[in-house]
């Protein structure tokens, strides 16, 4: 039987290029939590968490501990079980999505490293070039503006704008942008980041009907849900939860309640590909078409995901950009990006990413042995 004999936890620190601004905060660097599960058969899986105390309720000190505790519970047993391994983790301590999410992308990367298989063909997809929307954190107008012109001119086809100042200002962030940039393209999304109430959404919604806006996300705080829905009945532009949605149980609710036009799934939150998966199928049967987005993912996060997408038709919006938030990329292998937002996978089993050594070297980190 393969069994898992080591995993290290690795504490990755990357300062964001320049600080990056939406409604719940100022960015100016992220950690993430990367996991390397080794296995008697000498293999190695690779996954990636990003804890965002804001949305997941999780430090990075408080997601390097747990990974301490749930690394304990997996050492020494089979990999390959996957439903099992993860079953254990969600049971064992509630809660800490995007560290579960560095095991399972971890335990996902391994098991298509067995097969000889590139995740998204283990997923029983076909490999695709993705064109991600590029983001545009809040600043003035005229500044939101002159980026989305510049994006534009570089071939991004979609932009995710982010807004939740004030009315005035917001519906200013999209008029200038609208206008710099040809009536026909690019494609607009935006992002509140649950900055507004009902009746303020309500009233920029409306104004903004003229801009031709694609979906705003995450309008609300992330707990009203009967909010949303007596907003998506009145809006003009259709609304996608971010925020309110982690599970699949909170998918089920959405649908159920009709409050929502699309799902915004992150791997950070629902705890990897097991719980993205399951709430792309919820989704789906719903008729609810869901988003792929992200925290501030290195490549390997970011190739996990764009694996993912190839093997899910219902994700049809991909928010993968974050790469771009970095001067450095500590990452080797994954997916290529390019400035215009096109994602390329390759044929390397697995999602094929992994931390150059260096950066393994030099970052804080833990090992948990099986003895
Ligand atoms: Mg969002």
């Amino acid at each position: 039987m393969t069994t898992i004999t080591k995993i290290e936890i690795i504490l990755l620190s990357l300062p964001f290029a320049q600080p990056f601004k939406i409604a719940l905060a100022v960015m100016d660097s992220a950690k993430h939590i990367i996991i390397r599960v080794h296995d008697s058969d000498g293999l190695v899986g690779v996954g990636e968490g990003v804890p965002a105390r804001f949305v997941t309720g999780e430090a990075p000190e408080t997601a390097f501990e747990a990974a301490k505790l749930y690394a304990g519970l997996l050492v020494g047993k089979n990999p390959l079980e996957i439903e099992a391994r993860l079953s254990e983790l969600e049971r064992f301590m509630l809660k800490n999505p995007a560290v579960r999410c560095a095991f399972d992308i971890a335990l996902y990367d391994l098991l298509a490293k067995h097969a000889n298989l590139p995740l998204y063909a283990l997923l029983g997809g076909a490999k695709k070039v993705i064109h991600s929307n590029r983001t545009i954190g809040m600043d003035t107008p005229e500044a939101m503006a002159i980026t989305a012109r510049r994006h534009v001119e570089n071939g991004v086809t979609a932009l995710k704008v982010k807004v939740g100042t004030d009315r005035d200002e917001d519906i200013a962030r999209i008029r200038s942008i609208r206008l710099s940039v040809s009536p026909s393209a690019p494609r607009i999304r935006l992002d509140a980041n649950q900055a507004w109430d009902e009746i303020t959404a309500l009233n920029i919604l409306t104004a903004l009907e003229e801009y031709d806006v694609e979906v705003c996300e995450q309008p609300l705080p992330y707990w009203d849900f009967d909010g949303l829905k007596r907003l998506r009945a009145r809006s003009p532009i259709a609304i996608m939860a971010d925020e309110s949605i982690f599970d699949a149980h909170d998918a089920f609710r959405l649908a159920q309640m009709g409050a929502v036009d699309f799902f915004n799934i992150k791997l950070a939150k629902s705890a990897g590909l097991r719980g993205a998966l399951r709430i792309n199928t919820i989704g789906a049967a719903a008729g609810i078409q869901c988003m792929l987005g992200g925290m501030s993912e290195t490549r390997i996060g970011v190739s996990a995901g764009a694996h993912l997408i190839c093997a899910c038709s219902n994700i049809t919006l991909y928010d993968l950009d974050s790469p771009f938030h970095f001067n450095e990329d500590p990452v080797a292998g994954g997916v290529d990006f390019q400035p215009n937002g096109t994602v390329t996978l390759t044929d390397a089993p697995g999602h094929g990413a992994d931390l150059k050594p260096e950066w393994i070297e030099k970052s804080e980190k833990a090992i948990i042995c099986d003895n």
